[in-house]
C-alpha cells in the first residue's frame, strides 16, 4: 500500500499530515499528487468526500514552500464556487501548513469587507482562495494581479457549471500566465467541463476515482415510499414518518444532515423536529452568513445533532462524523442526489442514507436510480395508518394543519407564481437576491435561471463591478467573521 512518505512531499507537510491522523493516501491523493509535484497539469475527476482538497493543497505546499510572494502577486490560485467551499479548502490548508510558518494566504468572498482582504494581498499571499465573481471585482479594482499565478487550481468545476460561472472560470484563466500548472476538479464531466480541460489544459494527468455520479459504495442508502392519507395533511404525515425513520436508526444516528428541496421546508421542517424535542436546526441561503456559519460550527463541532439544509450544505460542507443523510424529498436534479448522500460515508466511513419519496417524485426517483445505476432498497412506511397523526397533533407540529400545509405559500407565490406544488429548486420556489452564491440555481428548462442567479450575487454585471452600491452585497459576515477567514499563515503563528 502506497504511504504519504511514497509521495516526494514535504517534510513538514507529512508530519502535518501525520497530526491530522491520515494513515494513507486515499486514491485520488494517490493518483493526483504525483503528477501535481511533477508540474505536470492534472484533471481529478472525483466526487466531494474523496480527499480531493488535500490531494491539491499538499503537493501546493509543498511546491510553494521555496519562494516568496510579491505585493498585489499572488503564486497560487483556488477557485471555488461557493464561500463556504472556499472557506473549508481555507481550513485545509490551515491544517497542512501547520508546520510551514512562513506561507501566507488570502480568502477572497463575498461578505467579507474589501479592506481586509486588500490588505492581506497588498503584503503579498502565497496562496489566494477565492469564488470566482469575488476575484474578478478585486481585479477590476486593479488591486490583484493574477500574473504571477504558477499554480491555478479549479475546484468543483460542474458545480461552476451549474452556477454558470465558466465564463468568468475562462476570463481568469485568461488573466493568469500561460505557463502556470492547472489542478482542475469535477465530480463529473459534462461536454462543456471537457471542452474547458481541452483548452485550458495541456497534456493533464487524469485521475478518475470514482464513476461519473456514482455514490460511495460505502453508503447504505434505502427509500421509503411515502403517500399521505390526504393531500392536506401530506406534509404533517410526512414530517411525523421522518420522525419515525430517525428514530428507528436508534443510537446508531449520531448526527444527521436533513435535506429538503425549498428554503420552506427546511424552516418548517426544522422547527417542527426542534418542537418534539429533536436537537435541529437550519441552515439555507436565506439566513445571514453569521448565522450560517454559527450553525455549522456546531454541527461540526457535535454540540447540533441535525441539521436540517438546503443544497447549500451539501456542497461546501465537510463534516467528516456524519453518520446519517435523510432527504425529506428527493432531489429535483438526480446528480444532486449523490452530492447530498456525500455528506455520509466520507473518508472510508460507513454511511446511511434514508429518503422519503412521494409520489409525485417517482419520476425524479427513477432518475436518480438510473444515474447511480442501482436500485435503492425500498423500506416500509413506519406510519400504520393508526399513526397518521390526529388533528391535533398535527397542530403541535409547528403550526396549524391548514397553514402549516402552505407555508409562506403567498410570498412564493406572489414572488414566482410556481403553478403547482411539486418541488422548486430554491431559487425558483423563494429566491433573495442574496442567496445565490450558494444556493445554485439550476431553474431549467429556463434556459436563463442559473446565470442569473449567480451572476446578481457573485458574478455581478460587470457593470456594476466597482461601484459599491445595489445588490452587490452579499449578506455578510459583518463582525461575525470567524477568525480563521481573515487569517494569514504569518498571522496565525504570530498569535
Ligand atoms: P474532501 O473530499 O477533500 O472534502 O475530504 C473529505 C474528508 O476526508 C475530509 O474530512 C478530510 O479531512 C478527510 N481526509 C482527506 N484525506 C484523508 C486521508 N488520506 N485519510 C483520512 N481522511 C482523509
Amino acid at each position: 500500500m502506497t504511504k504519504f512518505s511514497d509521495l516526494n512531499l514535504d517534510p513538514k507537510v507529512l508530519k502535518a499530515i501525520d497530526d491530522a491522523g491520515y494513515e494513507s493516501p486515499t486514491p485520488i491523493q494517490e493518483g493526483a499528487i504525483p503528477p501535481a509535484l511533477e508540474g505536470r497539469d492534472v484533471l481529478g475527476i472525483a466526487q466531494t468526500g474523496t480527499g480531493k482538497t488535500a490531494s491539491f493543497t499538499l503537493p501546493m505546499i509543498t511546491m510553494l514552500g521555496k519562494g516568496r510572494a510579491r505585493a498585489r502577486m499572488p503564486r497560487s490560485l483556488v477557485l471555488c464556487p461557493t464561500r463556504e467551499l472556499a472557506a473549508q479548502v481555507a481550513e485545509n490548508f490551515d491544517t497542512y501548513t501547520k508546520y510551514h510558518k512562513k506561507l501566507s494566504k488570502a480568502l477572497l468572498i463575498g461578505g467579507v469587507s474589501f479592506k481586509e482582504q486588500d490588505r492581506l494581498i497588498d503584503k503579498g499571499v502565497d496562496v489566494l482562495i477565492a469564488t470566482p465573481g469575488r476575484l474578478l471585482d478585486h481585479v477590476e479594482r486593479g488591486k490583484l494581479l493574477l500574473t504571477g499565478v504558477q499554480v491555478m487550481v479549479v475546484d468543483e468545476a460542474d458545480r461552476m457549471l451549474d452556477m454558470g460561472f465558466i465564463p468568468d472560470i475562462e476570463r481568469i484563466f485568461g488573466l493568469t500566465p500561460f505557463t502556470r500548472q492547472t489542478l482542475f476538479f469535477s465530480a463529473t464531466m459534462a461536454p462543456e467541463i471537457e471542452r474547458i480541460t481541452n483548452t485550458f489544459l495541456s497534456n493533464p494527468a487524469r485521475v478518475e476515482v470514482a464513476r461519473q455520479a456514482t455514490a460511495s459504495e460505502n453508503i447504505e442508502q434505502v427509500v421509503m415510499m411515502f403517500k399521505g392519507s390526504r393531500k392536506d395533511r401530506e406534509g404533517t404525515e410526512k414530517r411525523k414518518a421522518l420522525r419515525k425513520l430517525i428514530d428507528a436508526e436508534g443510537d446508531a444516528c449520531t448526527n444527521a444532515i436533513i435535506f429538503c428541496n425549498r428554503k420552506m421546508d427546511v424552516d418548517v421542517v426544522a422547527k417542527s423536529l426542534k418542537k418534539y424535542g429533536y436537537d435541529a436546526a437550519p441552515i439555507h441561503g436565506d439566513l445571514d452568513q453569521s448565522q450560517r456559519t454559527k450553525t455549522l460550527d456546531g454541527f461540526r463541532e457535535g454540540g447540533l445533532r441535525f441539521l436540517v439544509a438546503s443544497d447549500v450544505a451539501a456542497r461546501g460542507l465537510d463534516v467528516p462524523s456524519v453518520s446519517h443523510v435523510f432527504n425529506f424529498d428527493v432531489p429535483s436534479h438526480a446528480e444532486d442526489y449523490v452530492h447530498r448522500i456525500g455528506r455520509t460515508g466520507r473518508a472510508g466511513r460507513d454511511g446511511k442514507a434514508v429518503m422519503i419519496c412521494v409520489p409525485r417524485d417517482e419520476k425524479n426517483f427513477d432518475a436518480i436510480e438510473k444515474l447511480i445505476q442501482k436500485q435503492i432498497t425500498r423500506i416500509d412506511n413506519p406510519l400504520k395508518p393508526a399513526d397518521a397523526p390526529a388533528p391535533s397533533e398535527a397542530r403541535a407540529d409547528g403550526a396549524s394543519p391548514a397553514r402549516e400545509d402552505k407555508p409562506k405559500r403567498t410570498r412564493a407565490r406572489s414572488r414566482n407564481k410556481p403553478k403547482d406544488d411539486s418541488p422548486k429548486t430554491e431559487v425558483q420556489a423563494d429566491a433573495p437576491v442574496v442567496a445565490a452564491e450558494v444556493e445554485p440555481a439550476k431553474a431549467e428548462p429556463k434556459p436563463e435561471a442559473p446565470k442569473q442567479a449567480p451572476r446578481e450575487n457573485n458574478t455581478r454585471s460587470r457593470s456594476n463591478r466597482g461601484r459599491g452600491g445595489g445588490n452587490n452585497n452579499v449578506v455578510g459576515l459583518g463582525d461575525h467573521l470567524p477568525g480563521f477567514i481573515a487569517m494569514s499563515f504569518e498571522e496565525r503563528s504570530a498569535n
